[in-house]
């Protein structure tokens, strides 16, 4: 067969070994070419049948299947779910046919089997995993807006049980390594060596002639019983406000679908349970908020981790060590994952205990991975002793790279960077992860200023997935192309910028504190502005973000911010939020979570609960009830209307970047899909978005009248859509 993604290979003893090989791509996806050649050869096993004695399903690729074609579900649009319906089912109808082939079927998995992998092995009769670093075994559908509609839901729930199903693999999406897989129940067995895996298939087939689905036997139960038994049925009624208390109301359609799918799908027969599978993906798949996620979570992805390529640093030799300045929160976590990613790092600070203090971050995070089995003691311990904590200048000696994390202050960075001048590499990367000064005066005290250049890390470093790169007035493309491949390096996803006083992040995320601060100052009620932004869909709602920033933090920088401007000779205007924020500090003594006290009450560095103190501002305030969308548009759209500024202004270049960064980096709510598709689809597109952010000002203030640009876009028709 030839084009035929799937190869058909059967041996002397009557084993079909079934090569899932696309010529045509890096990773085997559910095609067009797979779906028919998945047809093909089932129908030519079931030709074959009577000289076949079993079938190994494995894979040529670095993964063993890489999934679903999205671009297909970014095509399929409302009113097109019985064509949706119709083609899973011709991935449905074939698998079910393979699994019911009246031989034995195994998976022999030696990459990452995600999604439409998992659910390909799902329907054989077992699974067998190389037990190595990269084979991550899961159903992440639910990350992309929607739910595994290749018979993943229902298979789960028949294998697991309705709740384990859920919670262990469905609703979150968790990618497992093959171990947490194989203890959870997805994988039945483990082998070390990668060219163990087809033998192992092949010996278990000989063992396991009559080998059927269980749910295919008479009599079988699920798991944990269906939600008609009396166990499950107790505690069902629960399930939908667990979810919703989940979701703090955000409007994320796909964990709704798949637990319907899931509960009614265990209390009917297998082949109706596949219907109903199908028809909440094609709910899904022909909705928008699918569609923002796909964007946003993968294409925008792909796109701002190819920067690397754009800007020439792919290919470039990955850096060896790393002179990381400064191991303090920022300088510790950032040393940690350097460590991780296999560089040396020198960890420098201004004495020996301080730099210590530092490394013993990453000793605390690498015993946590050893504990949870996500790393070996000996790898742990060999990422560790990459890591030389010093106070000497001198020990930076050839370091290709340089990132200073000392305090936020201009003169202290330039003494680190003089310091260890002579000793690092003589044409070293130089990077500060500053979060507000701006990048082109820092570089003017360096001595290389082409090489200096911004690299602003998310705190808690390990876990944030966005560096935003900032490039100063004189920072060379070379030295761009450089900090993109470290960024690459060390597996996280950048954007880049242009330099402007908090770049893009810090001066977006500052709207949206300030906007809920100001509107607690104007009497609105505390519980509504929190819940307001749990429903908008923020991680954090707004008070208690600010009080893991610290709310001294807004006002150093409103007050270095004020002074810069003063100095240009323009005026300054205050923001709402500034008088909240000092009546917080000066007369309550209340600066945040670190000091115990904030918008939020604190017992044992727990946050408990508002504030009752807060009153004051309800009792003061001019605005006390507002409508409630007002309340949670206030927050998108500030956010919004400052990040049209920046892409107005050049800090950003590309909607891309204001995306990614936007979802990424400072919590805007996934669903939207980034920030300029929240705008382009607000009802009635630009020219509606346009409208309600001019009501937004006649009502609450200036800050939210459309920048030009908007306006021109609004005039024109146009979208951010790139
Ligand atoms: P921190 O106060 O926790 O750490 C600063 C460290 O620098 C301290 O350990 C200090 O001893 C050390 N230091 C001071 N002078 C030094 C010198 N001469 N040589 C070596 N080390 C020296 O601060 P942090 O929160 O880690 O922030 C560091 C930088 O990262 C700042 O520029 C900050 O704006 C930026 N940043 C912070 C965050 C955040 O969430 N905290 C996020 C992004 C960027």
């Amino acid at each position: 067969m030839t084009d035929s993604t799937i190869r058909y290979e059967k041996d002397a003893d009557g084993i079909v070994t079934l090569v899932l090989d696309d010529p045509a791509q890096s990773a085997n996806t559910m095609n067009e070419g797979f779906i028919v050649s998945l047809g093909e050869v089932v129908d030519r096993l079931t030709t074959e049948r009577d000289t076949i004695a079993g079938v190994v399903v494995t894979s040529a690729k670095k993964t063993f299947f890489a999934g679903g074609d999205l671009n297909d579900i970014l095509k399929s649009h409302a009113g097109q779910a019985e064509a949706v319906m119709a083609n899973v089912d011709r991935i449905k109808e074939p698998l079910r046919r393979l699994e019911t082939l009246g031989r034995p079927v195994v998976a022999a998995i030696g990459g990452a089997a995600l999604g439409g992998g998992l659910e390909i092995a799902l329907a054989t009769h077992h699974r067998i995993a190389l037990n190595a670093a990269g084979v991550q075994i899961g159903l992440p559908e639910v990350t992309l807006g929607l739910l595994p509609g290749g018979g993943g839901v229902v298979r789960t729930v028949r294998l697991l049980g309705v709740v384990p199903a859920l919670t262990q693999v469905l609703l979150q999406g968790q990618r497992h390594t093959a171990e947490k897989a194989h203890g959870l129940g997805l994988i039945d067995e483990l082998v070390d060596d990668v060219d163990h895996l087809v033998p192992a298939a092949k010996k278990w087939i000989a063992d396991n002639p009559d080998a059927v689905q269980p749910w295919d036997v008479k009599g079988y139960r699920i798991p944990g019983g269906t939600p008609a038994s009396p166990a499950l049925a107790a505690n069902l009624p629960a399930f939908p406000a667990n979810l919703r208390k989940q979701l703090k109301g955000a409007p994320y359609p796909a964990p709704i679908a798949i637990m319907s799918a899931a509960v009614e799908g265990a209390l009917v027969d297998f082949d109706t349970a596949q219907k109903i599978e199908n028809r909440y993906f094609a709910g899904l798949a022909t909705g928008q908020i699918s569609k923002n996620m796909i964007r946003a979570f993968f294409f925008d992805l792909q796109k701002a981790n190819s920067l690397v390529k754009q800007y020439g640093g792919a290919g470039r030799a990955p850096v060896g060590t790393v002179a990381v300045l400064g191991a303090g929160m920022m300088g510790a976590a950032i040393a940690y994952v350097c460590a991780e990613s296999g560089m040396n790092v020198v960890l420098k600070d201004v004495s020996p205990a301080a730099a210590e203090k530092g490394k013993a971050y990453s000793k605390t995070l690498l015993d946590k991975a050893v504990a949870k089995g996500r790393t070996s003691p000996e790898k742990a311990e060999s990422i560790l002793a990459r890591i030389l904590p010093t106070d000497r200048p001198e020990d930076t000696a050839g370091a290709q790279l340089v990132i200073e994390a000392v305090f936020e202050d201009p003169a202290v960075k330039n003494t680190v960077f003089a310091e260890i001048d002579g000793f690092i590499a003589p044409d070293a990367l130089l990077c500060s992860n500053t979060s507000t000064l701006p990048i082109t005066l820092l570089g003017e005290n360096v001595s290389r200023t082409e090489d200096f250049i911004g690299l602003h890390f998310f705190s808690p470093v390990d876990k944030m997935p966005l560096v935003e790169i900032i490039k100063g007035g004189k920072t060379s493309d070379e030295a761009l192309g450089r900090a993109l491949a470290v960024v690459r390096q060390i597996g996280k996803t950048p954007i880049v910028v242009n330099d402007s006083r908090g770049f893009f992040t810090s001066r977006v995320i500052g709207t949206f504190t300030n906007e809920g601060i100001a509107m607690l100052g104007e009497g609105v009620s505390p519980v509504s502005i929190e819940q307001a932004a749990s429903q908008a869909g923020y991680p954090a709602p707004v008070l208690a973000l600010m009080d893991e920033l610290t709310l001294t933090l807004p006002r150093k920088i409103r007050e270095e911010t004020k002074a810069a401007v003063l100095a240009e000779g323009k005026t300054w205007e205050p923001h709402p939020a500034d008088a909240v924020v000092d009546r917080m500090i000066d007369e309550f003594g209340r600066k945040g979570r670190s000091t115990g006290a904030g918008f939020y009450e604190y017992a044992d560095g727990k946050r408990i609960g508002l504030w009752s103190g807060l009153e004051t501002f309800r009792r003061d305030g001019a605005h006390t009830e507002i409508p409630f969308e007002d309340i949670k548009e206030r927050m998108l759209f500030i956010e919004a209307v400052e990040t049209v500024r920046c892409l107005e202004e050049g800090v950003l270049e590309s909607t891309t970047d204001a995306n990614v960064g936007s979802i990424l980096g400072i919590g805007y709510p996934g669903w939207t899909g980034g920030v300029s598709r929240y705008i382009d689809q607000y009802p009635g597109g630009i020219q509606g978005f346009v409208s309600r952010a001019q009501l937004l000002a006649a009502r609450y203030g200036d800050r939210f009248l459309p920048p030009q640009l908007l306006l021109d876009k609004a005039a024109t028709g146009g979208t951010f859509e790139e």
